[in-house]
């Protein structure tokens, strides 16, 4: 099916930054410069400014940067550590993959962690948690925090849909011992292809993923300090991000004027939640514009039909695969959620006859 507005539209962006982008090529495939240098630098030091950390360290992944930052601490075998059960599988295959126990708690309205049933789900083995900040909007990191420090549990955020986003004025992936985030193509700052990072304050735990993420090596002086991973942020990616990462103050503006824009259309339809929520202390990047429709299935099948195109996340909750050997303990949050989402297109190439176009089509389905 060819849409009329599509989801996201990756080249309709490359020719608007293509000038920029071809010179960061040129001058990478010229100096054959692909692992570990002067881009990858530039970038780490630009995104740790961003963030509002002392460092950043460039990875393969966000995958890879929540499970560096498990091992980093020594989480494993043993421990319980946890985590939303709403939320991108990979928040879990970290904690699963060190040998540790994914401990689930259901999320709220906001689509994050609900902060009133950690407590109930803490053990005396649980040593961390992962707070996940989806969608763009942070979860609570006040009261996270607060909760951590009473059961001295170790905090790594999950923020690879919240880049610019924050909570009175600090920014996620600052708050915990690393933020991770991830560069896959369709997030908030995407690369052409896969990439991530760890931000950071903690001089030691910086250290270890420089080392881990290139098996191990000190590569000043060749010593290894332990069995390590392949998993380095490729230079040419680093070279693009860091072009992108100046336009994204832009395009966080411009996200939050098409949200403003599907919210004013949309306010009166009773049945349809959008995600606007008002607590005055944090800020939306709309990584994603979830609203949450009756019948999910319905309601983005018409958005369909009708050209839009549309992102489903997700209809089944991960811990209902059976492969992954989890628990359903019943969350009824994530249950409504995994009925209701829709996600609507929500990215900067979007242009205003396709926002237009998003909206009467939204509207036919209740109005008509
Ligand atoms: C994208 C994403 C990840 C994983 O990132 P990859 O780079 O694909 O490994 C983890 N958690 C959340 C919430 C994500 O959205």
């Amino acid at each position: 099916m060819t849409y009329k507005v599509r989801f996201v539209n990756p080249g309709r962006l490359y020719k608007l930054l293509k000038d920029e982008l071809d010179q960061a090529y040129f001058e990478v495939m010229t100096r054959g410069d692909f692992i570990d240098r002067e881009q990858l630098r530039s970038f780490e030091e630009n995104l740790a400014r961003f963030v509002g950390t002392r460092y950043a360290v460039g990875l393969n992944s966000g995958y890879d940067a929540l499970h560096l930052s498990l091992r980093a601490v020594g989480i494993g075998s043993g421990d319980e550590v946890i985590v939303p059960a709403h939320t991108f599988l990979a928040t879990v295959s970290a904690v699963a993959n060190v040998g540790a126990t994914p401990v689930l708690v259901d999320v709220g309205k906001d689509f994050n962690i609900d902060v009133d049933r950690i407590e109930e789900a803490i053990t005396d083995r649980t040593r961390g948690i992962i707070p996940v900040h989806l969608n763009g909007y942070m979860a609570d990191m006040i009261r996270i925090t607060e909760l951590a420090k009473r059961y001295r549990l170790i905090i790594v955020e999950d923020a690879c849909q919240s880049l610019g986003a924050s909570q009175n004025g600090r920014r996620a992936g600052s708050w915990g011992l690393t933020g991770c985030w991830s560069f896959y193509p369709f997030k908030i700052l995407g690369g052409y292809g896969d990439g991530g990072a760890i931000t950071t304050d903690d001089s030691s735990v910086a250290l270890f993923a420089r080392r881990m993420r290139y098996n191990g090596e000190d590569r000043e002086t060749g010593d290894y300090h332990g069995h390590g991973f392949t998993c380095l942020l490729d230079n040419l990616q680093a070279a693009f991000l860091d072009v992108k990462l100046r336009y994204l103050p832009a395009w966080i503006l411009k996200r939050r004027q098409i949200a403003e824009r599907y919210r004013y259309a949309f306010q009166n339809i009773k049945d349809l939640q959008l995600p606007h929520y008002d607590s005055a202390d944090r800020d939306h990047v709309y990584q994603n514009y979830v609203v949450r429709a009756k019948d999910g299935d319905a309601f983005s099948d018409h958005l369909k039909r009708n050209g839009i195109e549309v992102l489903v996340q997700w209809r089944k909750p991960y811990y209902r695969h059976k492969a992954l050997g989890l628990f359903d303990h019943g969350f009824p949050e994530t249950e409504a959620i995994s009925r209701e989402v829709c996600s609507l297109p929500m990215n900067v190439e979007l242009d205003d006859e396709e926002i237009v176009q998003v909206i009467k089509v939204v509207r036919s389905y209740y109005l008509s």
